[in-house]
């Protein structure tokens, strides 16, 4: 367990499906030198020839709700990606053990629709994939939800099959899913922010507390090597030009206002700070928010 983080009446607690997986940056951004010698061998951001990514989702714990950012991948699913295929992660028992049962979850918000973001949303029971988290609303932008089922998204999906059938369509056909602008106030203590790019509805989150707040960046950006280089944009990206000024926008306003990020596939302790550093960005883990006992503290 990777500890969690403390913004005063508000706690965002990750949920760890895989803490390593380990991807070859040719693979992952088209053209990039790669790893750098001499930069991260003593992070835990790579291995030699490979770049370390997480699986995670976050519960924001506020005074008066318990909000799920993402879903995953899932286990028990098949998909396309090898390391996807019928997962068998122990998600479910490490959600369970933050002392929280899925009628405790009041929303649960979806970054974008990608196949790692979804997986949870549902589970397998009486021969059918149900809403995991019955009584949430299930929030995500419109436009996000239009392009992946319009022609073009419906394109993109044959590389990986049609994960949302399985994914969101029990959970839209439950009357749980919430379709809002990319702008949506969910409460006191959480917003959403338009990040299109990646995709096009593709949006952050930003939570407030009393002490502190947190941009969850979702999939702005990926790794580390893009606070180096922000242009960098991913294969998956599905307008990379337009998903590089999300990026570089996003890191200056986290630079220009000393606001912490957790982007969703950082490994642990996953939470930090930017600066401006030549034409690029560093990165601070935010020691001062980080708790390293497990949630729920005793
Ligand atoms: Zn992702």
């Amino acid at each position: 367990m990777s500890g969690w983080f403390d913004l005063g009446d508000v706690a965002v607690v990750p949920i760890v499906e895989t803490p390593r997986l380990l991807i070859d940056p040719a693979e992952f951004f088209p053209g990039h030198p790669g790893v750098p010698t001499g930069w991260a061998a003593e992070a835990p951001w790579s291995e030699p020839g490979q770049l370390v990514f997480t699986m995670q989702a976050f519960l924001v714990v506020t005074p008066h709700e318990r909000i799920l950012v993402d879903a995953c991948v899932g286990d028990g699913k098949p998909r396309a990606r090898p390391e996807f295929d019928r997962l068998d992660s122990g998600w479910w028992q490490r959600f369970s053990a933050t002392g929280l049962s899925a009628g405790d979850v009041s929303t649960v918000v979806f970054s974008h629709l990608h196949v790692d973001h979804v997986g949870w949303a549902t589970r397998w029971s009486d021969g059918h994939w149900r809403p995991a988290f019955p009584k949430a609303r299930h929030v995500l932008t419109a436009p996000e939800y239009d392009y992946w089922r319009s022609p073009a998204g419906a394109a993109a999906m044959t590389r990986t099959g049609d994960y949302l059938a399985d994914s969101i369509e029990p959970v839209a056909e439950a009357g749980l899913l919430d379709l809002t602008p990319p702008d949506a106030e969910l409460g006191p203590h959480v917003r959403l922010c338009p990040a299109p790019g990646h995709t096009p509805g593709n949006t952050a989150v930003l939570v407030t507390g009393s002490r502190a707040r947190l941009l969850l960046t979702g999939d702005i950006l990926h790794h580390p090597l893009q606070l180096m280089d922000p242009d960098t944009s991913t294969r998956y990206c599905v307008d990379p030009e337009l998903s590089a000024r999300t990026r570089r926008r996003t890191l200056d306003w986290l630079a220009d206002t000393g606001t912490a990020m957790i982007p969703a596939h950082f490994a642990a302790p996953s939470a930090g700070r930017v600066d401006r550093h030549g034409s690029g960005f560093t990165f601070a883990p935010a020691v001062d928010l980080h708790r390293r006992e497990a949630w729920p503290p005793r």
